[in-house]
């Protein structure tokens, strides 16, 4: 079964239902088909309903993807722009910053695993980002 949007001549819209797009072309051929409005023999097919409706949930869906996408990497703009990079001093650095040391101050950089842990354990807030080499890629 397949559903049409159909047309008249007068731009009614309604929905035609076949059984297959031979079978459309069978009743328009034979003109079968009439508008329920204004009863014109004239009618054009739109875009099929279900397709339409899959088309524009996969532009929905590709959209929402880029927007979340898009919103990344200006969350990450904006953190690189507030951060200083530290580079490999990160865990040196933030240490000194908690420890008033150093002006106080976001930043940015590389630390291992454990470097991440030590730095959490003695209560200085580190936050992992997993997708830093792809920021980096794209930011560069
Ligand atoms: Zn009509």
């Amino acid at each position: 079964m397949i559903v049409y949007n159909l047309m008249c001549e007068h731009q009614h819209l309604f929905e035609g239902w076949f059984t297959s797009a031979e079978d459309y072309d069978r009743q328009i051929a034979q003109k079968l088909l009439t508008c329920p409005v204004c009863s014109s023999q004239q009618i054009s097919k739109q875009l099929s309903a279900p397709r339409l409706n899959l088309a524009q949930s996969e532009t929905i869906q590709e959209s929402a993807q880029q927007l979340v996408q898009a919103e990344m990497l200006r969350l990450m703009r904006q953190w690189v722009d507030k951060t200083e990079d530290v580079g490999e001093r990160f865990a040196e650095e933030a240490r000194r910053i908690h420890y008033q040391e150093a002006p106080e101050r976001g930043i940015r950089g590389v630390a291992s695993r454990e470097e991440a842990r030590a730095l959490l354990e003695e209560g200085i807030e580190v936050m992992p980002l997993p997708i830093a080499e792809m920021a980096k890629q794209k930011l560069q």
